[in-house]
């Protein structure tokens, strides 16, 4: 088999739709098995499908992020049945805008909860086997996505931009734990991309302002970033891309 990624397993989180789902379909064609996690059984169930049609392998995870126990006897499974994960595509978020002086809590809270926490209980569950593959190949990959967010000034988006500098700067520290132990870590950093994201968002400021956007830019596709996980996944070894950021080529 000479696929590039044949033999390692992926889990990817947020794979029922946009980046997520894009990524399984293009890491399982570079040859890795994947599992894919989300809320939705249909849509997983679909993508699996239509994997297995093309020669790939994947198994469906319906789980919520945010809960800690359900990601835990999640990645139990990755371990029983696939014999543990060597790739974590930690992806799964959710972008909020809105004026701070609105105080939409539950959607401060909802992003904490889901890009921070959902993202820290991957990364408890999955360290163990990350770890140990790469103590037994050589090689191991914790990808999160982050967001262009995470370096620059978008008002009205300053929760969401928080939680994204928080998933860039933890990235970098556990590069620094973690790579002596041969595990990759690497943050993504995508600016816009046309997703259902977009369409979680509620105030009408922030809708105008990526109405506007929409018309007058061509916005990355989920398969643009798929590209760019797909190819830090597939480097040698030895070299660890840290933090890669990819923009439409007109967002400024
Ligand atoms: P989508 O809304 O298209 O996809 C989000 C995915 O996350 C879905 O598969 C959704 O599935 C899943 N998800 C949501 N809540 C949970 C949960 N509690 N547990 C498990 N899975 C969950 O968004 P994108 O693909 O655009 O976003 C992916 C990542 O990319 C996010 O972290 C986002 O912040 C980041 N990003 C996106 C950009 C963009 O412009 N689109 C730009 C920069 C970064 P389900 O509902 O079935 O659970």
């Amino acid at each position: 088999e000479g696929k590039p990624l044949a033999g390692r397993v992926a889990v990817i989180t947020g794979a029922s739709r946009g980046i997520g789902e894009a990524a399984a379909e293009h890491l399982a064609g570079l040859g890795a098995t994947v599992a894919v996690f989300a809320r939705r059984a249909d849509r997983l169930g679909e993508l699996v499908a239509r994997i297995e049609k093309d020669g790939g392998s994947a198994l469906a995870v319906t789980v919520d992020v945010t809960d800690a126990a359900a990601v835990q006897a999640a990645a139990e499974r990755v371990q029983a049945e696939l014999g543990g994960a060597d790739l974590l595509f930690n992806n799964a978020g959710i972008m909020l805008p809105a004026p701070v002086e609105e105080r939409a809590t539950e959607q401060w809270q909802h992003q904490i909860d889901l890009n921070i926490t959902g993202l820290m209980n991957a990364i408890g569950a999955f360290t163990p086997q990350l770890g140990a593959a790469g103590a037994e190949r050589g090689v191991a990959d914790l990808i999160n996505t982050s967001s262009i967010a995470a370096q620059n000034i978008f008002p009205n988006f300053a929760v969401y931009s928080g939680t994204k500098a928080y998933v860039s700067h933890l990235s970098r520290h556990l590069r620094a734990e973690l790579g002596p132990k041969n595990v990759r870590v690497s943050a993504i950093e995508p600016g816009i991309v046309g997703t259902e994201l977009q369409s979680h968002v509620t105030d009408e400021g922030a809708l105008e302002w990526l109405d506007g956007s929409k018309q007058t830019m061509e916005w990355l596709t989920p398969d643009d970033v798929a590209q760019a996980v797909g190819f830090i996944a597939t480097q040698p070894p030895r070299v660890n891309f840290q933090q890669v950021t990819i923009m439409p080529t007109a967002q400024t």
